[in-house]
């Protein structure tokens, strides 16, 4: 039975939801199972009043949605975003589940999101927002309950704050989010790791494809956490990065991208753009650029029934978190272009996430080549596995990644009589 139609206007909840059900039909998973694995558990909507910096107060609304807690405690990033609304934070919550459950670390799915763009913030707004939001949303936070991480628009520096507002009223716990800064618990390698994760898949899926890093050009949108550091340490592993891009914009150089002196750059003038000797490049020419691998590492449904049938990479790897609609899977499915899914391909943050609330658990610290070790055979693990679950049902291996999810949740929650 499947319940959503495979339409261009879903939303991200439903398209998550058709990806569910989809593979749901081939697994036979019955109704009542369904009704359990696919809707959210618990749903939070809080009013955030902040005072400005000039005496005035303005009202934003921010949210967290545990969707399956069956494997283990929620786990989940916060977005500052102005699209940030109860369908998007539920389909990034619904994700988590899932990608938990790929790589095999023992957490549920969450996610929270604050509708504002934080461009309009000071540090100081900023930081009273982030205390604001956690000091409505943490009674259902903890340690062993929900863990919170850093998302688009929020870093170390906020999860510090989150750390110390929840720890005022419930005493000091810095397991309760991830991505902290290292002084505060947090672990080597996380700022990295999502980045990495992808590079780590990335040299893996060029392994069967027989690619040689030094022949394949790669294109990257978004040039924050996730998009900097694949950017680097893709050209530390040879690839061509031929282009980036961030909200201003894109550019674009032949060669590959110096990225020492990209984030030099980047450093003096916030923005990739303008780089000296780069083409400047639209984000959405980024996207149907002619390289080897495109990485979507922004925002979600970049790519959709309008622009998919003129994507030209054989690859798309996705950092982000849903950047391609449906619509425009089934399109590059059927041009034959390899789509290494979201629950997959961005899972090293997750991963490392775990780790460093291991560490916090055991008040212990692992060293950086101790955690990236650990994060790449977890990493290799689950793409061998999505592949071959690929092979094993001749199907994609988006499907084969939610095949792996989604039996690994319904035995979890059999398993503690849910359903
Ligand atoms: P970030 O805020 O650090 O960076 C976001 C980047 O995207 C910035 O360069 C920004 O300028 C750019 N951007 C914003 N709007 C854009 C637009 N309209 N067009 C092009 N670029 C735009 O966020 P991040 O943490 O790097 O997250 C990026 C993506 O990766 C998100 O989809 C997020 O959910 C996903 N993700 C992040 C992590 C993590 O550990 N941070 C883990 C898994 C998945």
């Amino acid at each position: 039975m499947t319940v959503v139609e495979l339409t261009s206007d879903l939303s991200p909840y439903e398209a998550v939801q058709y990806f569910f059900h989809d593979v749901a039909d081939q697994l036979g998973i019955d109704d009542q199972t369904r009704a359990v694995l696919n809707g959210t558990y618990r749903e939070i909507r809080v009013q955030l009043p902040i005072r400005r910096d000039d005496g005035t107060v303005e009202t934003f609304y921010g949210y967290r949605v545990q969707h399956n807690g069956a494997r283990g405690p929620y786990k989940g990033g916060v977005r500052y975003h102005p699209t940030a609304d109860l369908d998007e934070v539920r389909a990034l919550a619904s994700l988590m589940t899932w990608k938990t459950a790929v790589i095999d670390v023992p957490f549920g799915g969450a996610k929270g999101g604050v509708q504002v763009d934080p461009r309009n913030l000071s540090e100081a707004e900023h930081e009273r927002l982030t205390r604001r939001y956690m000091a409505q949303v943490g009674y259902i936070v903890g340690v062993k309950r929900d863990i919170m991480a850093p998302d688009m628009n929020t870093n170390a520096q906020t999860m510090a704050w989150m750390m110390d507002a929840w720890g005022r009223t419930h005493g000091h716990e810095p397991g309760i989010v991830t991505g902290k800064p290292l002084e505060l618990g947090g672990s080597y390698g996380r700022d990295a790791a999502t980045g990495r994760g992808v590079v780590m898949i990335l040299d893996e899926a060029a392994k069967r494809m027989g690619w040689e890093p030094g022949e394949r050009t790669v294109a990257i949108q978004g040039y924050g956490n996730v998009g900097s550091w694949a950017a680097r340490l893709a050209a530390e592993r040879g690839y061509r990065v031929v282009a980036v891009s961030d909200v201003n914009g894109g550019i674009y150089m032949e060669r590959g991208l110096p990225i020492d002196l990209l984030s030099k750059h980047l450093t003096d003038a916030r923005t990739v753009v303008g780089f000296e000797g780069a083409d400047p490049i639209s984000n959405d020419a980024l996207l149907e650029l002619d390289v080897d691998i495109l990485v979507p590492a922004a925002l979600g449904e970049v790519i959709n029934d309008t622009n998919a049938d003129r994507i030209r990479a054989e690859m798309v790897i996705e950092a982000a978190n849903h950047p391609v609609t449906p619509v425009a899977d089934a399109i590059l499915c059927d041009r034959g272009v390899t789509v290494i899914p979201d629950i997959l391909a961005n899972a090293g943050g997750v991963t490392v996430s775990y780790f460093e609330w291991t560490q916090n658990i055991q008040e212990f610290k692992w060293t950086e080549d101790d955690v990236n070790a650990r994060l790449g055979r977890r990493m290799r693990t689950a793409y061998n596995k999505v592949c071959d679950c690929a092979e094993d049902l001749e199907t994609t291996l988006r499907r084969a990644a939610f095949a792996i999810g989604i039996s690994q949740v319904a035995e979890a929650a059999h398993l503690r009589g849910y359903v």
